[in-house]
């Protein structure tokens, strides 16, 4: 297995049809050197994505490219603020893991639309119990009655949950999710320089969206 470090993705190659696809999958689970996890939102109308759903089974072998990416966790002992939307956890999650097995202190905010689009309940469940000091993990849902806020993550809700201005801001998520949060950590004083983020499509200046 080729390493790679909590946060990085690797490609797939596949031909679907006829024709040879490359996407991009987030790695979802820390190193353990011996498989590599992914995890895949369904698109309605989505090419590979569908593919690995509806048409790939356990046994068939895929051609993968070595695992690549930036947005990965920056040494130090600040704290790590960690806000994910939708499938946009994939990267955040083995991070967290990772930050919180060198003892640091890690906000994990995660928005979703409801309960049923929540991804690994039971794993962030399993974090926060082995970690209870270091681990605070809040949901944000647009409806519903299960989580910590009814909403999304506005400035509020970050200037609520920011450890102070050293902390390390990493998130990833929709476009538009992006774009407010990158915003608002702007405006509540998180230098740029610790703002970290990543896209899941075609890469666009945050301000344009
Ligand atoms: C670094 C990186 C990491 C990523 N990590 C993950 C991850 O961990 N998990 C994950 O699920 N994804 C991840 N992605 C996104 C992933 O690479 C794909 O873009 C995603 O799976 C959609 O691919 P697709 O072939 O299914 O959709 P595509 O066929 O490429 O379509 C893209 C979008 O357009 C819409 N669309 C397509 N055709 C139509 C149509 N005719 N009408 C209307 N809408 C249409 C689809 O619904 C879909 O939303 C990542 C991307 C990057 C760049």
């Amino acid at each position: 297995m080729a390493d790679h470090e909590p946060g990085q993705y690797i490609g797939v190659r596949l031909t679907i049809n006829g024709e040879l696809v490359y996407r991009h999958y987030s790695l979802s689970d820390t190193p353990n050197g011996k498989s590599y996890r992914i995890s895949i939102k369904r698109e309605e109308q989505g090419q590979v994505s569908r593919h690995f759903h509806d048409v790939l089974q356990p046994g068939d072998i895929l051609e993968l490219l070595p695992p690549a990416g930036d947005l990965t966790l920056i040494e130090g002992d600040e704290p790590l603020l960690l806000a994910s939307g939708g499938v946009g956890q994939t990267p955040l999650l083995p991070m967290a893991r990772h930050a919180l097995s060198l003892g640091r202190q890690v906000i994990y905010l995660h928005a979703a639309l409801d309960a049923d689009h929540q991804a690994f309940k039971g794993e962030l469940e399993a974090l926060k119990s082995e970690y209870p000091q270091h681990l605070k993990a809040v949901r944000i849902h647009e409806r519903g009655n299960e989580a910590e806020h009814i909403g999304r993550i506005d400035r509020s809700l970050l200037a609520h949950y920011l450890p102070d201005l050293k902390t390390r801001c990493y998130f990833v998520g929709p476009q538009g999710f992006m774009t407010a949060i990158n915003s608002a950590l702007s405006e509540l004083g998180v230098d740029e320089d610790r703002r970290h983020f990543e896209h899941f499509g075609p890469s666009r200046p945050l301000e344009a969206a």
